[in-house]
């Protein structure tokens, strides 16, 4: 069997390794020119089924590896004031951090000679004896028994495939940044993560500092070629649809955090001040939910082309990671001559779109959660 990925996101890289390991062919075709190319390094928290998923794809050997880039997030979440008073603190959480640049560069591990970058999916066709064809912008092709859209929220797969599922606009839109982390920053997140709100204005912080640092990692392991990133906080403030701010693109992303935080501690100031340009963003909330079943036949998708959650959810890798490991299974089934290729995406879609849906519906809950009196006006 050959399988066709679109997309070297954190789903289609996991698949790649899964499958390789399971001796099932998988190349994966990825749009940009390489994995650093654009924005790419924030902070994800992993639950108990995205870890067990990656554990599942990822060969033994990187498993070390895998834990050692993690961050401990453990303790109360506190809840401050903008003049960094204790507001409340709510019961203690415990989960683990990773980042997403360094997990995609571990996640390229052993792979990389079958993950071709600059390979824009425009299209495919679907051939008469079986099969696929997928097409690139560059004018080349390729062919497989199985094509994988696991390319992100803007799909080309799902445009062709489920051209009626939308993608829904919250309005919201959230300043995500990332500061180097010093112990003055530290400070401001004693337990599993802070929010400080002066009652129109919500910044969430939240910490990355990983157990051993990537470049520890690479001294001890130099064909892992992670990322040099040191340990950084992670903060997050949401804009309410239409707030008057968003219409001033003379203002960059950071400008837009500092006049909402004006009169606001030093500290929150300084945060916001010192972060990271290349890895400091706008972001705009949108979801996909899988709305449909389309025809079964030898082209699906998996992660954020067919469930694309609010970040709000804490969940869009955990299931795009799931999915991967989903898919693996179905196909090592087929591999083993239990379920013909056709019964086991199928079973691989019922039981996805069912999840898929449901981690978006609790991605936008909780993005009303977040909404202060700012965002909701
Ligand atoms: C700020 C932020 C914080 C988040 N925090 C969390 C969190 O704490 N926990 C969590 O579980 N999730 C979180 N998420 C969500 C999570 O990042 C995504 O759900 C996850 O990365 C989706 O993975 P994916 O592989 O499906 O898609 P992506 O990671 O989007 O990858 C898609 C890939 O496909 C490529 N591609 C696109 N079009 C084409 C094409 N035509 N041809 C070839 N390649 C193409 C893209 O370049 C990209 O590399 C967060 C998201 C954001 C933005």
């Amino acid at each position: 069997m050959k399988v066709i990925i679109i997309g070297a996101g954190l789903g289609g890289l996991c698949l790649a390794q899964g499958l390789r390991a399971a001796g099932i062919e998988a190349t994966v075709h990825e749009r940009d020119p390489d994995i650093t190319a654009r924005f790419q390094g924030y902070r994800i928290g992993l639950g108990e089924r995205g870890d067990s998923a990656l554990r599942a794809c990822l060969p033994q050997a990187l498993h070390p590896v895998l834990d050692a880039v993690k961050g401990d997030l453990a303790g109360e979440r506190v809840r401050l004031n903008h003049r960094l008073e204790r507001v409340s603190t709510d019961p203690p959480a415990l989960a683990v951090a990773i980042d997403r640049h360094v997990l995609r560069h571990l996640l390229l591990s052993g792979i990389g000679a079958h993950v071709r970058f600059g390979k824009a999916f425009t299209g495919y066709d679907q051939l008469p004896g079986g099969g696929v064809r997928a097409r690139f912008a560059d004018g080349s092709s390729v062919d497989g028994d199985l094509l994988v859209g696991a390319d992100g929220i803007n799909s080309a797969v799902r445009a062709q495939l489920s051209p009626s599922t939308p993608v829904e606009d919250s309005g919201v839109r959230a300043l995500i940044g990332r500061t180097p982390l010093t112990e003055r920053f530290a400070a401001l997140v004693p337990g599993f993560g802070t929010g400080v709100s002066d009652g129109e204005v919500a910044m969430m912080l939240g910490l990355m500092r990983f157990r051993v640092l990537p470049s520890v990692l690479n001294e001890l392991a130099p064909e892992l070629g992670l990322p040099g990133v040191g340990h950084y906080l992670r903060w997050v403030i949401m804009l309410a649809p239409g707030h008057p701010l968003l219409a001033r693109p003379d203002l960059s992303m950071r400008e837009i955090a500092l006049e909402l935080t004006r009169g606001w501690h030093a500290d929150v100031r300084a945060v916001i001040e010192g972060a990271d340009r290349d890895n400091s963003v706008l972001l705009s909330i949108r979801t996909v939910s899988p709305a449909e079943r389309w025809p079964p036949g030898p082209v699906t998708l998996l992660g954020d082309a067919i469930h694309a959650t609010s970040p709000s959810g804490g969940n869009g890798a955990n299931t795009a990671l799931h999915d991967a490991d989903l898919l693996r299974r179905k196909l090592i089934d087929v591999r083993d001559g239990r379920v013909p290729p056709a019964g086991a995406v199928d079973a691989y879609e019922t039981e996805m779109v069912s999840y898929g849906a449901e981690a978006v519906a609790h991605s936008l809950r909780e993005l009303d959660r977040f909404r202060t009196p700012a965002t909701a006006r």
